[in-house]
């Protein structure tokens, strides 16, 4: 990124930054006695730090994502990731952010939490990007544009010349969601970083790869954005247990749980949609589908006694009356529906 795009764009405070130094960021070997950094020398697997540039862990994911590690970030869960985003870029009280609604509630959270003004740009009816709104919201404070695509909840996928448009067209930062984009037909706007110093790709190992619990995020820019989340990141933000079972699970090759989530998300859908009382069931690029009943509040409450519990998202601008439910394994996506035959 050019050094007045930098200055422009990054918060004084965070370009002036001296990161905090660890012992583990000065001696790197791996062997040698160990007497830099205050541990307890006694072997019990956890009583050494852990390493603060996860080398190993982001070397498994460049191997994945096909992607370098200098353009790779791990945080602990995307959470993370957003909210550097908003720390890096945001002056409180001054710098605004713009995003689409209906979407993921975090970009809003984040925001709030650092005091920055949020722009909600409604959709279109057919949930498709508003490309010219959002740019007539941006002003000269406006320092991110939050997309998610796939986007949560509606499901569908932005086509990717119109964020190409909006990156394009914005002299602030592109940030796309892209949580679920392993279970989308359309392309990863990883594939458009070489192009754009402008634009952050964010993923997560929470969903396809199976890996909510251990809570490991990724952002993917070019190497200078990369570089400021080192610094600013909490040293030690990804622990050893987790990094270790996260190295050993990427192993395991997830192709065949993604291909049998996307037919049962496929045969989900027309099961659904013959339902009666069943309105309307989205189109989805993601491992959920958002669906449109007579009584959305009703029918959330007898699942519920059903033990099938979904999410509730009747009272969303731009989703009224709509259910998301997450794709489950064939029992569990039959259970469903047995219980709305019986719910209906
Ligand atoms: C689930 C989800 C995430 C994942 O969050 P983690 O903190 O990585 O678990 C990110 N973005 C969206 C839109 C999601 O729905």
């Amino acid at each position: 990124m050019n050094p007045e795009t930098l200055l422009r764009l990054v918060r004084k405070n965070i370009l002036s930054l001296a990161p905090y130094s660890t012992a583990r960021d000065e001696y790197k070997g791996s062997i040698g006695i160990f007497l830099d950094a205050n541990e307890n020398p006694f072997d019990n697997g956890y009583n050494r730090y852990p390493d603060p540039r996860q080398s190993e862990l982001k070397e498994i994911i460049s191997q994945i994502k096909g992607i370098p590690v200098q353009q790779i970030f791990v945080g602990n869960g995307s959470d993370e990731a957003i909210d550097l985003c908003l720390r890096i870029f945001c002056e409180p009280r001054t710098d605004n952010i713009v995003t689409i609604t209906p979407t993921y509630g975090m970009y809003r959270v984040a925001a709030d939490i650092n005091n920055v003004e949020v722009r909600e740009v409604q959709l279109n009816d057919d949930f498709t990007l508003p490309t010219d709104k959002i740019l007539a919201s941006c002003d000269k404070n406006t320092k991110l544009i939050f997309l998610c695509s796939p986007n949560n909840p509606t499901g569908n996928s932005f086509s990717i010349e119109d964020v190409r448009r909006l990156t394009e067209c914005f002299s602030g930062i592109v940030v796309i969601d892209e949580a679920y984009i392993d279970f989308s037909s359309h392309q990863s706007a990883t594939m458009m970083l070489d192009e754009y110093e402008n634009l952050i790709v964010l993923q997560t190992l929470s969903k396809a790869y199976g890996l909510a619990a251990l809570r490991m995020g990724l952002a993917f820019a070019q190497k200078d954005i990369i570089d400021i989340f080192s610094n600013v990141k909490y040293p030690y933000n990804i622990n050893s247990a987790g990094m270790e079972r996260a190295k050993e699970l990427l192993k395991r090759d997830v192709k065949a749980e993604i291909s049998l989530l996307i037919s049962e998300r496929e045969r989900l859908s027309h099961r659904l949609a013959e339902i009666e009382g069943i309105k309307h069931v989205y189109p989805s690029d993601a491992n959920f589908l958002l669906v449109k009943s007579d009584n959305a509040r009703l029918l959330y409450e007898r699942l519920i006694k059903e033990n099938i519990i979904v999410r509730d998202r009747s009272q969303v601008k731009g989703c009224e009356g709509c259910l998301r439910i997450t794709v489950g394994t064939p029992q569990e996506n039959n259970r469903l529906l047995e219980a709305l035959g019986r719910c209906m």
